[in-house]
């Protein structure tokens, strides 16, 4: 997000509009959520979208170190998003970027609407997030999965956040851009949204766009969030499902032990 980007000579469109994955301009990429996928953590949640690949893990809440950072009224939420060193082409320091630090900051911004914090007043509700591997829009993956690992942990929610960008490519309007589409495109439009309150948490422009663009992408975004929201309530209701499942297989087995 930090360069202005600049057009490339790169062709991103064919002639039929299709995008050089085969995706057609409204449509996103290949999704997949869980939930609950590392033990030690009070909730946790994995994300693949296109090629990347993202996990994040909710603790708390629980105490706060160092003790003078707590708020007397209510829970800090802290999110810290890093990517691992072979999550790029090019090794990646492990050294913080400036990147990060900001990524950390909208992250936890976009959620913390979310979160009922005067619940937990002093305490500390932290949220690691590593993206594996990159290929555009981890931000809105990352904000995507930690959501769902917040409710994983049982933290009372007033909504799920659901995000995505929408950007312009090859003069078009195009949904949940790649890498590619990301660096040799117009610009990007990342937007996160609690879709029952109808309330937008992120949201964010690299680039250029007209207005009449900006209302085009924003909404188109906001599209791709609320298939993306279906999908949240989708695996998490699957957990509870599952749990179902365990219990009165538990159950049976008991009684079919004691007859
Ligand atoms: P987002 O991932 O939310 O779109 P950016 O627009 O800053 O955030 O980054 C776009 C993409 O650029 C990332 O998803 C990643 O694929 C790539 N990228 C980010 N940082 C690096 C880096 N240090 N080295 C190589 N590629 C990177």
């Amino acid at each position: 997000m930090e360069d202005i980007h600049i057009s490339s000579q790169i062709k991103l469109l064919t002639e039929e509009n299709l995008r050089l994955d085969g995706r057609k301009l409204d449509e996103l990429r290949p999704i997949k959520l869980e939930v609950g996928v590392l033990s030690r953590a009070d909730g946790s949640a994995y994300i693949e979208q296109g090629k990347s690949k993202i996990l994040a893990a909710v603790y708390g809440p629980r105490e706060l170190h160092p003790r003078h950072l707590a708020q007397p009224d209510e829970a800090l939420l802290q999110c810290v998003y890093r990517m691992a060193t072979f999550s790029v082409e090019e090794r990646k320091s492990p050294a913080p970027s400036r990147r990060e630090t900001e990524l950390s900051k909208v992250i936890t911004e976009a959620l913390a609407p979310a979160v009922f914090l005067k619940y937990f007043p002093r305490a500390s509700i932290d949220v690691y997030i590593q993206v594996i591997q990159a290929d555009g829009g981890t931000r809105c993956s990352s904000i995507t999965a930690a959501s769902i690992a917040l409710a994983d942990a049982g933290i009372p929610l007033r909504d799920l956040v659901a995000a995505c960008a929408a950007g312009k490519i090859d003069e078009k309007i195009a949904l949940d851009l790649s890498d590619v589409e990301d660096k040799n495109g117009q610009s990007d439009l990342p937007v996160a949204i609690m879709p029952r309150k109808n309330l937008t948490t992120l949201l964010q422009m690299d680039g250029v766009m007209t207005k009449e663009e900006f209302s085009e992408a924003y909404e188109l975004a906001v599209k791709g969030c609320q298939k993306i929201y279906e999908m949240q309530r989708e695996v998490l209701i699957q957990k509870y499902i599952n749990i179902q499942d365990e219990v009165s297989e538990e159950e049976e087995n008991e009684q079919s032990n004691g007859d």
